[in-house]
């Protein structure tokens, strides 16, 4: 997708978020908060759901909560236009009570669509609700400054998530304050981490071919043939390679940096020949 589709699908949501009325929700909001930033970002922040001042302006952490976390993106170097802002539920809850799990789950689609179009390789939870989507089962006490792979089925399809206090938290407590921050420093070796995930090496398929002759036998001798980077490893019969090899597997030398210490198996059949494989 390039950057104008990525933009022009985006605001196709947004439209349909300002004029939704999936949920009750929409009976006391001023503005729906649809989310705003960069398309081509690689990092997501998901708030919950607007307060008093997004509510009135229709823009996602504009108030104190959200000073805070232009100051925590402040520390990085990054402005807000560089990364996306949104929330879990995209109307205000009525005195900023929780949303309701119903109300989660009827706004819960336009997230995920962001996250379809968006393509993010990391997702910084802010708080709880935000956390329950993407390391359900968590707690933000334990959880909070740390990564896990997020479940394809949010929309981030090959992302890690990361997670922070709500700002709003540690506006209220010097101490999750003084967490945050550390916390925070912690993103950009996330987003390494997410982008080394995503790099990984493609898949590569495997056909099986005949495995070349082998030293004449002695027990326990394998012949392995080496052709186009795919590897086949038979038991040496009688001077003869098994007609089938019994494990074929791939060695993949991955770019840019193409040393041994950077190849590895990707695939193999169980043979009671694994140390054999650690050749490779
Ligand atoms: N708190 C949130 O969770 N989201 C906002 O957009 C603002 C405050
Ligand atoms: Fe629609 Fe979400 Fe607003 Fe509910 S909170 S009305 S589902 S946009």
């Amino acid at each position: 997708m390039t950057e104008l589709d990525r933009a022009a699908a985006l605001e196709r949501i947004a439209g349909e978020v300002r004029a939704c009325t999936n949920c009750r929700l929409h009976e006391t909001r001023t503005r729906a908060v649809p989310g705003e930033g960069n398309p081509e970002t690689e990092v997501v922040f998901v708030g919950e759901g607007p307060g008093f001042n997004e509510d009135r302006e229709g823009r996602p952490f504009v108030g104190r909560a959200g000073a805070l976390l232009v100051k925590f993106l402040g520390t990085l170097g990054w402005r807000r236009d560089e990364v996306f802002i949104t929330n879990i539920v995209k109307c205000r809850p009525p005195e900023n009570r929780d949303p309701e799990p119903d109300e989660i789950a009827a706004c819960a689609p336009y997230l995920r669509r962001q996250l379809e179009i968006l393509n993010p390789a990391l997702v910084v939870t802010l708080g709880r609700h935000s956390l329950g989507r993407f390391m359900p089962g968590e707690r933000i006490s334990a959880a909070h400054g740390t990564v896990r792979p997020i479940d394809p089925s949010t929309g981030a399809s090959n992302a890690l998530a990361f997670a922070l206090y709500h700002p709003a938290a540690a506006l209220r407590a010097p101490e999750i304050e003084r967490t945050s921050y550390a916390d925070v420093a912690r993103i950009p070796a996330a987003l390494l981490e997410s982008r080394a995930r995503r790099e990984g090496p493609p898949p590569v398929p495997v056909e099986p071919f005949e495995a070349a002759p082998s030293e004449p036998n002695s027990p326990g001798s394998v012949a392995i043939a080496l052709e186009q980077g795919a590897i086949a490893i038979a038991p040496a019969q009688g001077g003869e390679p098994a007609a089938e090899p019994v494990a074929v597997g791939v060695a993949v030398v991955a770019a840019p940096d193409p040393t041994p210490d950077h190849s590895y198996l990707t695939s193999s059949e169980p043979t009671g020949l694994d140390d054999q494989l650690t050749l490779f």
